[in-house]
Order: structure tokens, then C-alpha cells, then sequence
């Protein structure tokens, strides 16, 4: 089950096993890093299977697991909690990361670079070896229950030049690369994903190789794995693949002309 709130917030906490293709030693690392106690940051493209790899340790680790996308309007009292005004007086409610404190949850921060400073910093307590949240507002400070893990994941091409993380954030957390899968690998996950046979998949993982060479003729976003599962579940519905290819990657890449064309040659040369 996946409860969303308003400030980005899901939480996981049913028993079924999400699927996960590993495509390196992923699983072990991030195993020992919940063994020893290690913040962990993934670092990837946007669409190649961050959030679906932490929705799967939380699994096979057997811990609850707290998602919350950042944004730049979100506050350290989001994070933390803040008094409620209610009839009868004020009471304190955690926010949620108080609460994978307390519960022992994995809490997964996707695109932590879009926060701001003053909110990634309340972070970093409990990235080091306190795991500890001082609580300004109530003068408590929370120790985080056995199985807490704090993870957070960035797309490091994305508004490089605008955002980074800061060198004292990053020391904090061991690093996990991740990237588009080897092309087998990807035409098993948007087979699976996408319901369509092995040659549609690999039609479409070929055409991806294909898009993600375009970077240098000044694409700035290549399709990712995401987009190529949406044009495969667009296939499997019956819609013509150059169709769907076209609505599914193409469209959502570029306004631009010139790249949407040489694009459509692309599609059309696949299929
Ligand atoms: P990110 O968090 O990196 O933006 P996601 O984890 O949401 O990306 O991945 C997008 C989709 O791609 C997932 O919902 C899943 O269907 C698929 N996917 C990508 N990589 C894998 C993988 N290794 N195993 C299974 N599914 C994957």
C-alpha cells in the first residue's frame, strides 16, 4: 500500500516482494551499508531504477520504508514535525522523518538537491555516526530506533550548475552509481514492465541507445528506462509502437524542432 500526502510523502509497508533486476553488486553493498549503520546516496539519471531498488531493499530488509520527494519548498519543520493548532490547546506531530526515526524505517529523500540548504542540513546528524535529531521545538532529541537507514538520491546532470549537493552533505553518505541498465537488462525490464514481447522491448531499448547518442547534439534529457516502460505499455494496449514511441519518448523530450525530427527518423529506421 502507498499513502501519499501532500508534501510528496508515500509510505510502504505491504509484504509484496517489488520486482528489482540487480545490474551490478548493488544489493550486497547496500545490504552491508544497513548492516553498519552507512547513509547511503544514489547517484543516477532520472527513470533508471533508483526509487524501485530502495522500494526493494525495504523489502528484503523487512523495513518500513518513508519516500519523500524533495522540492524547494519544503522545510526542515516538514521534515521534523511541527505544533498543531487544535481546539483544546497545541500538540506536537512528527513529520516524517521523525517518524522512520522512531519506527526504524528506511527514509528514502528522492532528489535531495532540490531541497534547500537549511533543509538538507537538518540531515546531517543523522548521516554520521550521532543518528540523532535534536528537536529545537520541543528540546527533545530522538535517537533513531535500530534499522533506521537514511538514503537520498540525486540525478547529477540535472541543474549541475545551479545545484549541487554541498561537500559537507556528501561526506556523510557512501555513493552508489547507478545508470541505464546493459542493454539485455533493459529489454528484460521493459518486457516485464511493460508487457510487451522480447522484440518490441529490444526494438525500443535499441532505439534508446540510439536517443541517448543524440546528448551531443544537445538533447538534455535522454530517454530513460520510465519512458521506454510507457511506450512499451502503449504497445501492449494496441497502439501502433512509431505512435507510441512518438507520444511516449519523443514528445516528452524536446520542443525542439530539429532534435523531434531527427528523433522521428530514429523511430522510424526501429520499427
Ligand atoms: P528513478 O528513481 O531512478 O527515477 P525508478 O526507480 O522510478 O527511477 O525507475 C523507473 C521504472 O523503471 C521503475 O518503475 C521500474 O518499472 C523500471 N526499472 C528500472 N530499473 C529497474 C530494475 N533494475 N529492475 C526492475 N525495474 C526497473
Amino acid at each position: 500500500m502507498n499513502i501519499v500526502e501532500p508534501i510528496g510523502l508515500s509510505e510502504q509497508h505491504d509484504n509484496k516482494e517489488p520486482w528489482y533486476l540487480p545490474t551490478g553488486q548493488e544489493v550486497e553493498v547496500f545490504e552491508q551499508c544497513h548492516a553498519r549503520q552507512l547513509a547511503v546516496l544514489l547517484k543516477g539519471p532520472t527513470g533508471c531504477g533508483k526509487t524501485r531498488f530502495v522500494e526493494y531493499m525495504a523489502w528484503r530488509l523487512g523495513r518500513p520504508l518513508i519516500t519523500i520527494a524533495c522540492h524547494d519548498d519544503l522545510t526542515a519543520s516538514d521534515l521534523i514535525g511541527r505544533f498543531l493548532v487544535r481546539h483544546d490547546g497545541t500538540q506536537w506531530q512528527d513529520g516524517p522523518l521523525t517518524r522512520a526515526l522512531r519506527e526504524g524505517a528506511i527514509c528514502y529523500l528522492d532528489e535531495v538537491v532540490e531541497a534547500r540548504q537549511d533543509t538538507i542540513v537538518v540531515l546531517h546528524p543523522l548521516a554520521d555516526h550521532r543518528r540523532t535529531l535534536p528537536i529545537d521545538k520541543t528540546g527533545e532529541t530522538v535517537a533513531a530506533a535500530e534499522g533506521f537507514q537514511l538514503v537520498v538520491s540525486y540525478n547529477p546532470g540535472y541543474q549541475r550548475m545551479l545545484k549541487d549537493l554541498k561537500p559537507s552533505t556528501r561526506q556523510r553518505f557512501v555513493g552508489l552509481d547507478f545508470d541505464f541498465p546493459p542493454l539485455d537488462q533493459e529489454v528484460q525490464i521493459v518486457s516485464q514492465e511493460g508487457g510487451v514481447d522480447y522484440a518490441n522491448a529490444h526494438a525500443l531499448v535499441s532505439l534508446a541507445v540510439r536517443l541517448r547518442a543524440l546528448r551531443d547534439r544537445g538533447l538534455a534529457e535522454v530517454p530513460s528506462t520510465r519512458l521506454l516502460i510507457a511506450a512499451a505499455r502503449l504497445i501492449d494496449s494496441g497502439i501502433d509502437p512509431k505512435l507510441a514511441c512518438q507520444t511516449a519518448i519523443v514528445a516528452p523530450l524536446s520542443d525542439d524542432p530539429t532534435l523531434g525530427s531527427a528523433m522521428r527518423d530514429l523511430v522510424d529506421a526501429m520499427f
